[in-house]
């Protein structure tokens, strides 16, 4: 009896291996299709221009795709200044322990006050609630994930057209509805203050709206002061909530309060704005990823409630940011001396745009072209809206090895003077 139970017990047992055995090959042949649903996706449009710059074996090819700083033999520029701060933080032989989830005090107290002003009242309260972020795309994306948990439901936000292409994608990502109002006008090549004004008139209240508050990317068109006062009163008369996003802070103008002007008049008439900072293109930092994200929060019991949980936030997604450009960073800021040194730097790389967008035109308008380019030298910072149509910005790459995007933006910053005259000829033969 015994030994015929413990034989069905063996059956039994083989029946269920067998079993065992077949959902195992099932599950293995599933293990092979995990992604079998995954589409694919389109390749990022900047980084496909590099991409298609680089295979170009012509001597004559110049990139006017990426938006990163060139010297004047077109190549990346170590900020001198950044170079003394990284000498300073190899002396004193830090170690590399966890930053805090928020970043250090003394990085973000540093990087606010660049923004707001040295004397500024919301921060002598403490009414902010400043993180450090992965570089200006982190801070966007920390910020709209906050807005999609922590604003009030269903609010949508207005991007300018055009913007950066990043803005509706981190949008997109998050399930954020995005809008849009006029910000470009084709026909002047400047702001549409008066479109803006309408679209923005009509924005529902409590609505989240997108200023890029210097530099504009791609358009190189800002609001003139009387503008962003307009767009203030606006703002604050349709109960808007404003975002700023500084990825140019001193790029503009050469100058770092100059081009912290919008901000800090939004923040002057009242308006608790959230601001997106980054330190890739003013200090060169583009791979260190030191940026930050503000919230300005009327008192500091709400900007400690925000700051823990932006500190949630973060510590589920990366836990704590990078420490090295931050480190950097927070050298150049509390040093005068180094302030002061790169300060010049970022006047330097400024400067040097806004003498390559006065050769450009000069050198279109010596070659004889009729069109009038005055916008190239009244936009500002690093990219110029040339107004070039998609079939001749298809010739400039074709037929003279120039590569930029489809929309006709150039990174002025790839420019120099040793490439200056043959991209005018260039721009001159496409459009005549
Ligand atoms: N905003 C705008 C408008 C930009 O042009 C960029 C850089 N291309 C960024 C944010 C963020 O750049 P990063 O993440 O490198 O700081």
């Amino acid at each position: 009896m015994a030994q015929s139970m413990k034989k069905l017990a063996c059956q039994v047992l083989n029946k269920t291996n067998n079993v065992e055995v077949i959902l195992n090959s099932t599950a293995l042949r599933a293990n092979s299709h995990w992604w079998s649903n995954v589409q694919m996706g389109p390749p990022d449009v900047i980084l496909g221009i590099t991409e298609a710059y680089k295979r170009d074996t012509d001597p004559k090819k110049v990139n006017l795709g990426v938006g990163a700083y060139r010297d004047d033999d077109g190549k990346p520029f170590v900020l001198p200044s950044v170079k003394k701060a990284e000498e300073i933080l190899h002396q004193k032989g830090l170690n590399h322990e966890y930053a805090p989830i928020a970043g250090e005090t003394a990085y973000t107290d540093l990087v606010a006050q660049l923004a707001f002003g040295e004397n500024s009242q919301v921060l002598k309260d403490k009414t902010n609630c400043t993180v450090q972020t992965l570089s200006g795309t982190g801070a966007l994306r920390l910020g709209l994930e906050f807005v999609t948990k922590h604003y009030a439901k269903n609010k949508e936000i207005w991007l300018p057209t055009p913007t950066w292409g990043n803005h509706p994608q981190i949008c997109n990502t998050l399930g954020l509805s995005h809008k849009k109002y006029r910000y470009y006008d084709p026909n002047t090549h400047g702001f549409d203050v008066k479109g803006a004004i309408e679209d923005i008139s009509k924005i529902p209240e409590g609505s989240i709206i997108l200023l890029h508050a210097c530099a504009h990317n791609p358009t190189g068109v800002d609001p003139k002061p009387a503008d962003w006062a307009q767009l203030s009163g606006v703002i604050k008369e349709k109960k808007l909530f404003p975002f700023f996003d500084m990825a140019y802070q001193g790029f503009a103008t050469g100058d770092v309060d100059n081009d912290a002007a919008a901000v800090r008049l939004f923040v002057k008439e009242g308006h608790q704005v959230m601001l997106a900072q980054s330190f890739a293109k003013n200090m060169g930092l583009y791979g260190e990823r030191a940026g930050a994200l503000t919230f300005l929060c009327g008192d500091p019991e709400s900007a400690a409630k925000v700051m823990s949980q932006a500190k949630i936030m973060v510590r589920t997604m990366y836990s704590n940011p990078p420490l090295y450009g931050a480190r950097l960073v927070t050298e150049i800021l509390s040093n005068p001396q180094l302030k002061k040194q790169w300060l010049g730097d970022v006047k330097l790389m400024a400067d040097r745009i806004i003498s390559m967008r006065k050769q450009l035109r000069a050198g279109i308008e010596g070659a004889g072209n009729k069109q009038n380019w005055q916008h190239i030298t009244d936009q500002i910072g690093m990219f110029c809206f040339t107004g070039l149509k998609p079939d001749q910005v298809e010739r400039l790459t074709k037929d003279f090895h120039i590569y930029l995007t489809k929309d006709g933006r150039i990174s002025v910053a790839g420019i120099s003077s040793k490439n200056v005259n043959y991209v005018a000829e260039a721009m001159h033969k496409v459009t005549s």
